[in-house]
Formats: structure tokens, C-alpha cells, sequence
């Protein structure tokens, strides 16, 4: 790590304390981060969360709302009490719940305390996805074809817009998330009623029914771009990983770097996203996403916050994204440049999920048998434990397996042997599928788009 000299470090920033305002498995790993550079931290819980291991690591717990995430760990006020009453002086949001929230980003400065992520007017930007197109265009990133402004209600004007990207498009909501608030349009027939449908869709999950469309890309590959921006103009990108592996636009194994990718077609993307946070006055860790076909990127949007998947870009870069994310909201600078990142060997991470391996429904109850893998290049990161109770109100993910090895072949081969050796009983779990599709060819010789899982799946059903 870094020499912490004192004037590098902006007043302000400075915090000895962080509240944590998430749980799970992101929590514990955050905690670990926080007590390596020497910081207290504050675990905050609902009522069902009340045993949680995480609890009893940090160096004060706060039961801050009942079970509903709405009244708990989305509940902003209970959240910026707790974190005067314990004596914080910064909130690390994690991923999911407030972290993609520039309101509660915005409250939490103005309360003198320091939140670890951008500003909130980079959230703002980002979390608009027609704004965050247009910042792009305008940084140079290449974008999906389609305009950068939202749809206007006149049908005239929407056909033209149809007809001039080309069938089939897509309509996306302004401010969709996780999966949601997409519809694909594949000919003029069905245009009028799947913006209608989209448009309520967004009014009702996302408050606005601003919508946008683009060009449907039919056999893609995602790929995404790790940066890291100081608060003194300093930037690098962390290398690429692939996320093509996905169920309903959410993502299940991710890799790192993304197989076949030539450095001399990624490294004007990554310079373009360096750009791109320099040109907005980027701070913090980011995301940028990309479509990839025939040889070409095309950014969808950006995660402005840590991400469920940063563990591959770790165990490539060497680099602890999370001690560098909260180091920059500290004000330190950036104790690399970009020809001190090295990205060696490969890396994949398996979401396991407690659902159903063939009909993904949750499945919630106590685990009452856990053995989990070891060995070199193994990881896991979770936050369950034998007799753990995995509750039905937050998200299914209980842990990830994180592999690494010099090759990709390698790679897998040890994801397999990982896989093998997980054993999570008294709650169904997604390890039989992931078991399968570990073994499958295409898979294995990254011949995979991002349509790839889903129809892998339909056979896999009809077999
Ligand atoms: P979210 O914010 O809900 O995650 P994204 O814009 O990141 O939405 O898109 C999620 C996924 O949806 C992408 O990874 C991709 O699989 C699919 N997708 C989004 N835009 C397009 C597009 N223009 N063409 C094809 N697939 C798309």
C-alpha cells in the first residue's frame, strides 16, 4: 500500500470510521478492506439480519429497521442517524440498495460525512442513461447507434427514429436498472405497443417514464472496463472482463480478461474511458459497459459504484479494488499510474445463488451443512456459515467462488474443481447448473454472446 502522506489527504476526507450500509457478503468483504488500512467499522442491519456474522466483526452493530429493505437498509434517515449516533465519519454504500442513489450521495455530503463513491452529480449523470449517453458521446467513447435525447411522444417521429437506427431496436428506460425496464422491437409492427408497455413499466419501477432506443445488437458479447479516479485528476483502467454469461440481463459468471480480446482494440477504449472520467471529473471506482460485436465496442452504461464482479479484476491486477476505492474518498492520490497495472493470468467468478437450479425461483431457509473450497488460486467471498438462515427478503446471492490461473483453460478446470468441492445443504442453491455449464464446449472455447446462456438453458429443458 501506499505511503499515506498527510497533505495528500484533503480536509474533509479525512475519517477514521465507516458505516457500512449494506449486508452480506459485500459487508464482510468491505469490513476486511476497512481493517487493513487501520479504519473502525460500523455493520448496520434489518430485524432479519439481527444474527448476521458480519455484525459481530465490526466494532459496532446497529439494528437501524424492520426486514423490508425500503424501512432498513434503504431507509436513508435511520441510516445517516446511525452513523452519527456510532461516530462515522464516512458511509460506504456497497453495491445495491443507496450506492447508485445521487440524493442520498448528496445528503450524506452535506452532513459533513464523506460518501465512498462519486459525487452526486456523476451519479445524477450516470444514473441517467440517455444523460450518461450523451456525456459519452461527447467524451468520445463509442455508444450504441441510436440518439442521445428521449423519446418524444409523437409516433411520426418515433418511426422515423426506428427506421433510421434499423430493426430491431430496443426501447430502454431513462433510468432502468438490474435487468429491467428493456423491451426488444423487432419489426415496425410491434413499436407503438412495447414503447407503450415500457413506458408504464419505467413509470412504475423507476418514477419516470422517460425511455430511450438503440439498436438491438443480436449476438454481442458484454464487456466492461474497470477504473479507478482519484480526487487530484488521476485515472487508470484495471484491464476488461467479460460478463456475457446471463440469465434475463443479470449476470452469473463473470471473467477476467475477456477471452480473445487483442490489446490493440481494447486500449483505445480503455484510454477513451479514462477520457471520459477526466472530461465528467470522475472520483471513486467505476464501471464502463460495453456491447462487443464484429470487432466493434459500443458503451450501454456505467456503474458508478463497486461491482458484484470486481473480485476477477483483484485477482488479475493484484490490486485491492476496495482498499483503492476507499483510499480516494480518503483524498489520497492514486499510488499507481496506468504502466504499473498488470493484468496476469485468468480469472472467473460464480454467482451462487440460493434458488432452484432448474426453475431459479429463492429458495430461503437454513443452511445446514457448508463446505466450501480451498486451494491455490480459490476465493470465496460470503457471509454465510452452517446454520445460517438465508432470509426471502434481499437478494439470493450468498456467495462467490472466485478462481484464478494462468490460462483460461486452467482457469476453468479450476472453477470445476471449486465447484466440486462446494457442498451447501437445507437450501437449494444454482451450484448444479453451474456445475453443467462449466462443462459446457462452447463455453469452454469462448465461442459465447450474451444470448448464449438463455438458449443453452431452453435445450438444456427440452433434453
Ligand atoms: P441494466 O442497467 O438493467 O443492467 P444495461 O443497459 O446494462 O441494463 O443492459 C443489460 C443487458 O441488456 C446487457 O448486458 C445486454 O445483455 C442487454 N442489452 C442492453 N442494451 C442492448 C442492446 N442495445 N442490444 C442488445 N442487448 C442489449
Amino acid at each position: 500500500m501506499p505511503e499515506t502522506s498527510e497533505h495528500s489527504a484533503a480536509a474533509g476526507h479525512r475519517f477514521d470510521t465507516v458505516l457500512i450500509a449494506n449486508r452480506g457478503e459485500i459487508a464482510v468483504r468491505i469490513q476486511r478492506a476497512c481493517r487493513e488500512l487501520g479504519l473502525k467499522t460500523v455493520a448496520i442491519c434489518s430485524e432479519a439480519d439481527r444474527e448476521a456474522p458480519y455484525g459481530s466483526t465490526a466494532d459496532s452493530f446497529l439494528c437501524i429497521g424492520p426486514s423490508s429493505a425500503a424501512k432498513s437498509y434503504l431507509n436513508q434517515d435511520a441510516i445517516l442517524l446511525a452513523t452519527r449516533l456510532a461516530g462515522a465519519g464516512a458511509i460506504h454504500p456497497g453495491y445495491g440498495f443507496l450506492s447508485e442513489n445521487a440524493a442520498f450521495a448528496d445528503a450524506v455530503e452535506k452532513a459533513g460525512l464523506t460518501f465512498i463513491g462519486p459525487t452526486a452529480s456523476s451519479i445524477a449523470i450516470m444514473g441517467d442513461k440517455i444523460s450518461a449517453k450523451r456525456a459519452m458521446m461527447a467524451a468520445g467513447v463509442p455508444c450504441v447507434p441510436g440518439p442521445d435525447t428521449a423519446l418524444p411522444d409523437d409516433p411520426a417521429t418515433i418511426e422515423h427514429i426506428a427506421l433510421e437506427i434499423g430493426y430491431p431496436v430496443i426501447i430502454k428506460a431513462a433510468g432502468g436498472g438490474g435487468g429491467r425496464g428493456m423491451r426488444v422491437v423487432p419489426s415496425a409492427n410491434s413499436l407503438h405497443e412495447a414503447i407503450a408497455l415500457t413506458r408504464e413499466e419505467a413509470r412504475k419501477a423507476f418514477g419516470s417514464p422517460s425511455l430511450y432506443m438503440e439498436k438491438f445488437l443480436e449476438h454481442p458479447r458484454h464487456i466492461e472496463i474497470q477504473v479507478i479516479c482519484d480526487d487530484h485528476g488521476n485515472v487508470v483502467w484495471l484491464g476488461h472482463r467479460d460478463c456475457s454469461m446471463q440469465r434475463r440481463h443479470q449476470k452469473v459468471v463473470e471473467e477476467a480478461p475477456a477471452a480473445g480480446i487483442a490489446p490493440d482494440i481494447i486500449q483505445p477504449v480503455g484510454l477513451a474511458c479514462v477520457q471520459a472520467c477526466l472530461q465528467i471529473g470522475y472520483r471513486g471506482v467505476g464501471t464502463f459497459e460495453f456491447l462487443y460485436e464484429d470487432g466493434a465496442f459500443y458503451f450501454i452504461e456505467m456503474n458508478t459504484r463497486l461491482q458484484v464482479e470486481h473480485p476477477v479484476t483483484e485477482l488479475t491486477s493484484g490490486l485491492d479494488i476496495v482498499q483503492a476505492q476507499i483510499r480516494v474518498a480518503q483524498g489520497h492520490v492514486l499510488d499507481l499510474t496506468q504502466g504499473d497495472v498488470t493484468c496476469e493470468g485468468h480469472s472467473f467468478e460464480c454467482r451462487i445463488n440460493a434458488e432452484d437450479s432448474d426453475s431459479f425461483l429463492p429458495s430461503a431457509g437454513v443452511v445446514t451443512h457448508l463446505a466450501l473450497p480451498a486451494g491455490p488460486g480459490i476465493r470465496v467471498d460470503t457471509h454465510i456459515h452452517a446454520g445460517y438462515k438465508v432470509s426471502p427478503y434481499y437478494d439470493s446471492l450468498i456467495a462467490k467462488l472466485i478462481v484464478h490461473a494462468p490460462t483460461r483453460a486452467e482457469a476453468m478446470t479450476r472453477m470445476r474443481e471449486a465447484l466440486a468441492g462446494t457442498e451447501i445443504e437445507g437450501i437449494s442453491t444454482n451450484i448444479p447448473f453451474l456445475r453443467a455449464l462449466f462443462e459446457d464446449g462452447a463455453f469452454a472455447r469462448g465461442e459465447t454472446d450474451i444470448h448464449y446462456l438463455e438458449q443453452w438453458l431452453k435445450l438444456r429443458r427440452a433434453a
